[in-house]
């Protein structure tokens, strides 16, 4: 479903990303590890093109990512037409991005309704079975400020999933959270890899990437390192980098 190749990205002259290859199959889940400022977020964020690349190509689900051939060469596309190729791709980020002033289920009804133009009361209808997936069925009046950040999390996961996206970013989802909320996010993640959802997670909880994920990736200074089944890259890690990065974070 996801076909990224050499993608290139560089913030001035500071190259954040050096040609970084991945192949996401359908229905399979990779888990990107990394140190801090590896380029883990910046590459997510390329594959929804919410950054432009320098180099490379990003397909999802055969689409070229915020170009199209152009005279021989590529040209960025227009920003309806991003937005159209977005509308396939869920992402969830570490800090949990909802609207304050609006409940959780007005949360989730937002884009169906504004940008697919379903009927308030489907929206509802589809957000209430949505909430009841990530175990908040009985939190749809709530606020945000009323709300744990784990449960604003799965609340930012069912809106994500109310636009029926083909794929799911996650950038970190956990990170921010109090260790006891933690479980109840990944659990919603794993039900989500169980039901044949493609996923890209970016994430630090190694237990998850070796349970969930069909590839881990390591990155380090905007190159993969090493990528592979969980079993080879956390459980004998070949380059001393990502052994090193595996036990600073077990
Ligand atoms: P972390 O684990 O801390 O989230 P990361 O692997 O996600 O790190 P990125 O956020 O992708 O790393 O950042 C990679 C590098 O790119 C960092 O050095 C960062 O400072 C730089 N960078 C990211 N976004 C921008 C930007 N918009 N402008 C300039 N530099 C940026
Ligand atoms: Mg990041």
């Amino acid at each position: 479903l996801v076909d990224a190749r050499n993608v290139r990205k560089s913030f001035g002259t500071h190259h954040v990303l050096r040609g970084i290859d991945l192949r996401v199959d359908r229905g399979s889940v990779a888990c990107l590890l990394g140190p801090s400022g590896s380029g883990k977020s910046t590459f997510l964020r390329c594959i929804n093109h919410l950054e432009s690349i320098d180099g490379g190509r990003i397909l999802v689900d055969g689409d070229l990512i915020g170009y199209r051939e152009h005279r021989g060469g590529l040209r960025e596309m227009r920003p309806r037409e991003v937005a159209a190729q977005r509308r396939n791709i869920g992402m969830v980020f570490q800090r949990f991005h909802l609207f304050p002033h609006m409940t959780a289920l007005e949360n989730i009804i937002e884009a169906p309704q504004r940008v697919a133009g379903v009927r308030r009361a489907i929206a509802q209808g589809e957000a209430r079975e949505l909430l009841d997936r990530v175990g908040l069925a009985d939190y749809a009046g709530h606020y945000p400020a009323q709300l744990s950040g784990g449960q604003q999390q799965r609340v930012a996961i069912a809106r994500a999933l109310a636009m029926h996206p083909q794929l799911m970013l996650f950038d970190e989802p956990t990170s921010a959270l109090d260790p006891e909320l933690v479980g109840d996010v990944l659990a919603v993640m794993r039900d989500l890899a169980k039901d044949g959802m493609t996923m890209i997670v970016v994430t630090h909880e190694i237990g998850f990437a070796r349970e969930v994920a069909d590839t881990v990736v390591f990155m380090d200074g905007g190159v993969v390192v090493e990528a592979g089944a969980p079993a080879q890259v956390i459980g004998a890690p070949q380059h001393e980098r990502t052994r090193a990065f595996i036990e600073s974070v077990l």
